[in-house]
This record gives C-alpha cells, structure tokens and sequence, in this order.
C-alpha cells in the first residue's frame, strides 16, 4: 500500500468512474459526533441507562416512542451543521463528471447540502419523517418544533423518522443500487468508516475496479487491501487528492 497524495491524486485524475463510500467519520468535522458516542437516557423506572444502539432499535421506537423522540431530538438531531471539505471535495468531482455516485451511512443529508445530486442513503435521513401505520409523509419541522411525539394527521398513527433503527433491514432498493455502483466503478474511495460494521465491508466485497483509497483516523481491517491509505481527516485528504 502506498500512502502518496500524489500518487492518489493521479489515480483519481485517471479514474472515470469514482464511487466514495463513507461512515460517520465524513460528518464528524461538521460537528456531528458518532451516535456511538451519544450518551444514553436515563430509565426512571428501572434506574438503567439505555445505550444510544438500544435507543435506536425498531423495538425500542415501539415500546418506547415518547423516550425515542427525546433521544433523537436531543442527541442526533443538529440543525447547525453545515457541510464541510469532504462533502465539498465530493460534490466537485460529481460536477466534473468523475464521480458517479456517493454512498453514505450518515442520515444528516449533508452530501445534498453540498451539492451532491447521486447519494445512496443506507441508514435513510433524519430529515424525514412518515407515519407507520399509513406512510403518509410528515414534516420534519414539526418533528422538532414541537415537544410531543408526532402523530400522523391523516391516521393519528405514531410517525416514524425514515431511517433503518436496529432490527429493520436496509432498503433492498438503496443497497442493490449501491452494490451497482460499486460494481461499475473504477476507483472507490472509502471515508470515515472503520469497516467492521457490516455492510460496510460487504460492499468493498463487490469492487473490481484497480484503485482503492482508504481514508480514516484509525487503521480498518481493509488497510491490506487498498492501493491507498491515508490515517487523518476525511476532509483533508480528500482535498489534497481531489483531481479537479
Ligand atoms: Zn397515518
């Protein structure tokens, strides 16, 4: 593995058909830490925390709407958040034609603020919101305008965030048109993902192409098999490396 910016830098500039997969690791320059790291609601009855992945589990919405809307009102949502260099970098190259689509795990729609036309949201986005009983939409900025838990206005059913929680599959749609994209591609880039949370690894599984470019904080299993590895910022790196 080679560790050059240059040397990235003509692989990109060689490339037609970029892919960038990318974890929670993309947004944390935005101020949006990794849920992982939220801190859990305390249970007055039971005296017990419940973790962030408890919190965000289809189970846990169910039983627990009321304590589910806190959390998420509380602890993921940041209306301030604002793009930054990666998902700038990233809209560039999908202007320039080079990149063909942006997969990502993060549900901030932040890669759209950027300007990103082609996003593959795998876990969905905080920014929607539709009843469980009959779909109809709901809109976000009553979500978080108001106290209560949401109810549709159509059905009073209880109104859920369109995101994938613990314990739900993706949607078959998204992840096939993922795993296409990562097919054609001829270089993948992967951001801010430390690969041991499947799909994330799964998807790599899929690639043919001759270039890929890892970019993360930490060391990923997957570090052996890319041609690139860079350990720092996503933003950074993808700067420095960003052909166009
Ligand atoms: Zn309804």
């Amino acid at each position: 593995m080679n560790n050059s910016l240059e040397a990235a830098r003509e692989c990109l500039q060689r490339s037609q058909d970029i892919v960038f997969f990318g974890g929670a690791g993309v947004s944390t320059a935005s101020g949006i830490p990794d849920f992982r790291s939220a801190t859990g609601l305390y249970n007055q009855m039971t005296g017990s925390r419940y973790t962030p992945e408890m919190m965000l589990s289809h189970e846990f919405f169910i039983r627990h709407p009321d304590e589910f809307y806190v959390f998420l009102r509380s602890s993921l949502y940041y209306p301030n958040a604002k793009p930054n260099a990666a998902h700038y970098a990233l809209a560039d190259m999908e202007k320039q034609g080079k990149l063909d689509a942006v997969i990502t795990q993060n549900i901030d729609e932040l890669h759209q603020q950027a300007g990103s036309k082609v996003v593959h949201e795998l876990h969905g986005s905080l920014k929607r919101f539709y009843c469980s009983r009959c779909h109809h939409p709901y809109p976000a900025r009553k979500v978080y305008t108001q106290d209560t838990t949401p109810h549709c206005e159509v059905c009073s059913g209880l109104v859920r965030p369109d995101v994938v929680l613990y314990g739900e599959p993706l949607d078959p749609e998204v992840f096939n048109a993922s795993i296409a994209a990562v097919r054609k591609a001829d270089c993948l880039i992967v951001g801010g993902s430390s690969l041991v949370v499947y799909p994330a690894a799964g998807l790599l599984d899929y690639f043919r192409g001759g270039c890929l470019i890892l970019i993360n904080r930490d060391a990923t299993p997957y570090d052996h098999k890319a041609q690139f590895v860079f350990h720092g910022d996503v933003g950074e790196i993808l700067s420095a490396i960003s052909p166009v």
